[in-house]
């Protein structure tokens, strides 16, 4: 029996979303852009292979806040953006100024190559960015441009730019690439230590990448086998932290510790409570399953903000309980340049 007098009906707190396995949806990615200023073979295809949306299909920022207040009516707190490279997306301080002003939004971070942080990073904390993600996977300048097309440079300048500015935590992806940068993560380790920053290892998620996954993929339990690695973090210790993707060994000095991503090799499923929004306008419920939803459309045609939270609910009711991609799973739609990290 409903005890409230009609009129406070109406102005009831919707339940929070869920998914249909008990999962509260607390977290929405927002993949702001689908281009990039660097071309790492691993998150886009080779090539000519790739095509960015055309312009009138990105959300417009009003957009993206419409489903930003629209996901904080529903209990989504924390909002990561991401792209393709959420820098170079025209006005983006404009926009997290707009979200972070969203009432219910308490946690509101980035996903960036950190290769334009130097000019951006003060004026998006003054905007209201919190933390930011790095994605660094070599400390060598000749292998950093081989893969990326970049300048390592400027990632390190846009890193010490966003100490400055207050940004915190700062985090640092790298994903692990065989033949490539497997020999390196002592130094990545050593690095962030000395830098303050949280280092993740990521395992290569065969997306619709240029790179070929079967020769790269490098395993975590690989990883933590390599004797410089046990000499620097200990590899009994396993810690969780909240719904987070990594799991996390401390470092023997007890001055930190190390996040361990692992999509391939050990599921993370059973914690997630994100759904991602791409730059596009489609909300997708699962990293590694290509259904989604159009939220675009619905924008555009007028649809109601109680049936746009309709859609957030569906898109949550579809995650699925999914437990590690599998080593045949390939043949995805989209690459992550196009989805978002
Ligand atoms: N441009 C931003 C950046 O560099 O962080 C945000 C977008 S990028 C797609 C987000 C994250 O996805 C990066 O840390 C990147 O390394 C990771 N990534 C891309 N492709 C991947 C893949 N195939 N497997 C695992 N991680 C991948």
């Amino acid at each position: 029996m409903n005890i409230y007098p009609v009129k406070f009906q109406r102005h009831a707190m919707p339940a929070p979303v869920a998914d249909g396995h008990g999962r509260k949806i607390g977290y929405l990615r927002i993949s702001v852009v689908d281009r990039c200023n660097l071309r790492c073979d691993y998150c886009r295809p080779s090539g000519d292979d790739y095509h960015a949306a055309p312009r009138q299909h990105l959300l417009s920022f009003e957009e993206i806040e419409r489903a930003v207040r629209i996901a904080a009516s529903l209990g989504v707190e924390k909002i990561r953006l991401t792209g393709g490279e959420p820098l170079v997306r025209k006005g983006i301080v404009d926009l997290v100024a707009r979200i972070a002003a969203v009432p219910g939004i308490r946690d509101l971070a980035m996903s960036t190559n950190a290769v334009l942080l130097d000019e951006y990073a003060l004026p998006l904390r003054a905007a209201g960015l919190q933390r930011v993600n790095i994605s660094l996977d070599t400390l060598d300048a000749q292998k950093f441009s081989r893969l990326t097309g970049g300048n390592l440079h400027d990632v390190l300048r846009g890193i010490h730019a966003a100490q400055d500015a207050g940004l915190a935590p700062i985090r640092l992806n790298a994903v692990l690439l065989r033949g490539i940068n497997d020999g390196e993560a002592a130094q990545l380790i050593d690095f962030s230590a000395r830098e303050r920053l949280e280092l993740r290892f990521i395992e290569l998620m065969p997306m619709r990448e240029g790179l070929d996954w079967q020769q790269h993929y490098f395993p975590m339990a690989e990883l933590l086998a390599q004797p410089e690695i046990i000499a620097r973090v200990d590899v009994s210790a396993w810690q969780r932290q909240g719904s987070s993707a990594a799991r996390y060994l401390p470092l023997r000095d007890g001055q930190g510790r190390v996040g361990f991503i692992e999509p391939m090799s050990n599921r993370f499923c059973e914690g997630c409570d994100r759904l991602r929004l791409m730059s596009d306008g489609k909300l997708r419920p699962c990293l590694p399953a290509d259904n989604e939803v159009d939220l675009r459309s619905a924008m555009r045609s007028g649809s109601s903000d109680s049936e746009i939270a309709g859609l957030l609910r569906n898109a949550a009711a579809s995650k699925q309980e999914i437990g590690t991609y599998r080593f045949e799973a390939r043949g995805h739609q989209r690459s992550m340049i196009a989805i978002g990290g």
